[in-house]
Parts: C-alpha cells; structure tokens; sequence
C-alpha cells in the first residue's frame, strides 16, 4: 500500500486534515505539548484506493528552532513516503517554517501535492492562489474544517501516489520482506551488518519490481529476502526533541510494510514499555514476528534463569513467537535466523480446510461448552478461515463470546494447527 506523509507546521490543521482524509474523528489529536502520539500510520482510501497515511506532527511547537526541527521531519517523512501532502495556512501565507520544508520538497523528487488550508469560503480561495509560486504546482483550496475541496486534493493525491498492482501480484515470487526492530542501541544494525556480510546484494532491480532506496536485498540461506528501511537502522535519525517520536513511525511503517518482524532485544536489558509497544504494533498489524535476544555473550547464568522469568511475564502475549538467543558482534547463532523466519512465515501462511477447522470447532465446543451467561449460552455455529497472513478466522455463532473463551479458542487452534510466529485474527459473527 502507498505511503503518503503529511507535512507542515503546527497549527496549520494538519489533524484535522489527516481525520478528513481517513474518514475517522478518533485518530488524530492536534499537536499538543508533551503529548506524544505513538499510533502514527492510518489506513485511508478515495475511490476504492488504499493508502497509508502518515502524520508526521507529534513535536513540541514550543521548542526552539522549529524551522529546522520542522524540516528534519519533512526529510524523515519523504525517505519513507511515496508521495507528501504539505500543508499551508492560507490565511497566514508562507512563513519561514514553510520555506524551509518547500526546500527539501524541491530537492526531493517525490510527488508533492499542495494543500492550502483554511480555505472556508470561495472569499478567501483568492489566497490560495498566491501559493503557485512556491513552484510545487497546483495549490488545492481546502477546509479541513468543513471539508470544502477536499474531493479535489483527493484525487490529487491517488494521481500522486503510485499505482500499485493488486496485492497478491506484487508478493508472488518477490522477496521476503522483513523489519528488523527494537530500541536503540540493542544491537540491529550490528545484526544486520554480520547478516549482509559479503553477500551484501547491491542491486536496486529483482524481477521487475523497484526497489524502495531505502530497503536492502540481502542473500541468506540461498535466498534473498528484502531488510526494509534500512537506511533507519544504519542511520540513525538524531533530532533534539522528537526523536523518540520518530523512531517509532520509522518502526511503525517499516513493520507495516513487511511481512515478518524481528524484534531484537538486548539479553542484558529488561524488556521495556517500548518493546511492548513495538510488540503490540506488530501484533495490531498482523505480522508474523521473531524474538531475537542479541549480545548473549553478555549473558550468565544468573541473567539467563531470570530473563526466562522475564519472558513468562513479559511476552506473555506473544508467546507463540519463535526466539532465537545470537551474538551479532560474532555472528554466533545468526545461522538460526532464517529457520525462525521460515517457521514464522510458514505459521503466518497457515491455511487449514474448512472441514477440518470445523471437525477441530465441533470437538472443543463438546469438550468445554461456552460458559452460560444470564441464562444464555452462546456457541460457535460454524467457523472458515477468510485469510491467512495473518490467518483470519469467521465464527459463526450463537450469542456474542466472551473474550475468555476467544482466548481458549485461539490457544486450541494453536495446539492443533501450530500457527508458529503469527497473531490469529477471531472475528464473531453473531447470528442473532
Ligand atoms: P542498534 O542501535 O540497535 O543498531 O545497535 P548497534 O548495532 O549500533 O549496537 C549498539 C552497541 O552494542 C554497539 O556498541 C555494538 O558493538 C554493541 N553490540 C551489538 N551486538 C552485540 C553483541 O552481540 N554482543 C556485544 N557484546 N555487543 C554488541
């Protein structure tokens, strides 16, 4: 799915906007000091379109240097998009912030669409006119508020962004496409620097399909898989304020865009609210994960009985996930990588037959009936799996179930049918 970044300063109602384009009021708070927002891509889509919204707000518009922190963020924004709406005010004109972000644009040869907000009435569409010669084309008159023009800055944007082939067209034969994640400083791009060693593939053309800049094709067990953004890991993105802000898009659209993750976690460190954030990501975008423990040289015996209590408390959620323990300043155990990622892939693929999913639904219910509640008693009918990657299930049932008994189910069909390295999506579909 494209990927497009919103970009402008504070207070030019850039949230109103993003609620605007994906359709939704709940997403988006304005930008308020302090308040970091941690749920950055948004699904949106114009005439059966899909794209990925990113919103690229989320500073302190107190700090100093603003213009500069502005325009850091505008080049973040377009390593990772396919196209950039930037956002004016036209009632306030061009400031300086504004400039300094219409010069990265110029520089950048990603498609930009102009939005010139504010614009409530065809009284001050006149104001939006004096933006053509910021020289990035057709300023689009808009209302955030009122929603006045915003059809036609719609249809800009499809035309912007580049048209992608029906899914399953892209993913057939393409590489493996993996995210490599955790907090700094735990060891990623030491892992993938002994992953891509010599065999560091430097081609930017496979099978036809153009490789984003700033992805890596690397060969690993005979195969090559696709390391995305990579340029976020061996760069580190340093910006004052913010940065933490960033890192987590960075994160958050890299996991979108891949099929498995692996989060790396230092050994030696407690898993953090961080990683559990990421965890949660990856878990909401219905990827297929791997839980590499890196600098396991580090790690004695003492370490090692209490990081497995750890683990029991602290990846509860997520304990289906294949882990591996390496070393990635010596490359030992990253041999190990590969087999987890095929196991976790495999389980994220997973499709098992109606009749059996439903041979395997008739004997749990028997075994532990759905407890009754006020005199109820709901029941799974019947059950199909619509998708897999991640595997999707439709139940059919009786009564609404209860989330206990969700969690029973999705530990019976791990049981029965693995699911290795996946979420599994339940979704009810209550006959009454
Ligand atoms: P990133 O921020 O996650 O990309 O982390 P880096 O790869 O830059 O590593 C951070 C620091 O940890 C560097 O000083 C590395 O040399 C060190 N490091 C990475 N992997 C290992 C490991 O397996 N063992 C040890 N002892 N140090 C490591």
């Amino acid at each position: 799915v494209p990927v497009l970044a919103i970009v402008g300063r504070p207070n030019v109602g850039k949230s109103t906007l993003v609620n605007r384009i994906i359709g939704r009021r709940e997403a988006v708070v304005e930008d308020v000091p302090g308040v970091t927002r941690d749920r950055v891509p948004y699904e949106a889509s114009w005439n059966g379109r899909a794209f990925t919204v990113v919103d690229t707000g989320g500073w302190d518009p107190d700090a100093r240097g603003m213009a500069q922190r502005i325009a850091g963020q505008a080049e973040i924004a377009i390593s990772l998009a396919d196209a950039v709406l930037f956002v004016v005010d036209a009632a306030v004109g061009i400031t300086d912030a504004d400039e300094a972000v219409v010069r990265i644009l110029r520089k950048a040869d990603k498609p930009v669409v102009l939005a010139a907000n504010k614009v409530d009435d065809a009284r001050t569409e006149a104001e939006a006119y004096s933006l053509w010669n910021l020289g990035l084309g057709e300023p689009y008159p808009v209302s955030a508020l009122h929603g006045r023009g915003s059809g036609d800055m719609l249809d800009a944007i499809l035309k912007a962004l580049p048209e992608t082939p029906p899914e399953s067209e892209a993913e057939v034969g393409g590489p493996r496409r993996i995210a490599i994640v955790g907090r700094p400083n735990v060891g990623k791009s030491s892992l993938l620097n002994k992953l891509a060693g010599e065999d560091r593939v430097v081609v930017d053309n496979v099978a036809g399909t153009t490789v984003d800049p700033v992805d890596e094709l690397v060969e690993l067990g005979g195969r090559t898989w696709r390391f995305i953004d990579t340029a976020g890991i061996r760069k580190r993105v340093k910006s004052a304020s913010g940065h933490e802000y960033y890192a987590s898009l960075r994160t958050a659209t890299a996991i979108d865009r891949a099929e498995v993750a692996v989060l790396v976690l230092d050994a030696q460190q407690n898993i953090s609210e961080q990683d559990v954030r990421i965890l949660q990501t990856v878990r909401e975008a219905g990827r297929a994960l791997v839980i590499a423990f890196n600098k396991w040289d580090l790690v004695d015996e003492e370490r090692r009985h209490y990081l497995e209590r750890e683990i029991e408390r602290e990846l509860v959620q997520v304990q289906w996930a294949p882990r591996i323990n390496v070393t990635a300043r010596t490359g030992w155990h990253i041999d190990r990588l590969v087999p987890a990622l095929d196991r976790a892939l495999e389980g994220w693929e997973t499709r098992i037959g109606t009749g059996a999913l439903n041979t395997f639904l008739g004997r749990l219910v028997a075994e532990h009936p759905h407890p009754v509640r006020s005199g109820k008693q709901p029941k799974v009918l019947f059950g199909t799996q619509a998708t897999t990657a991640p595997p999707t299930f439709i139940l059919f049932t009786s009564g609404k179930l209860d989330a206990a008994y969700e969690r029973y189910i999705e530990r019976r069909l791990r049981e029965e049918f693995g699911f290795i390295g996946t979420p599994i999506i339940l979704q009810q579909r209550p006959r009454e």
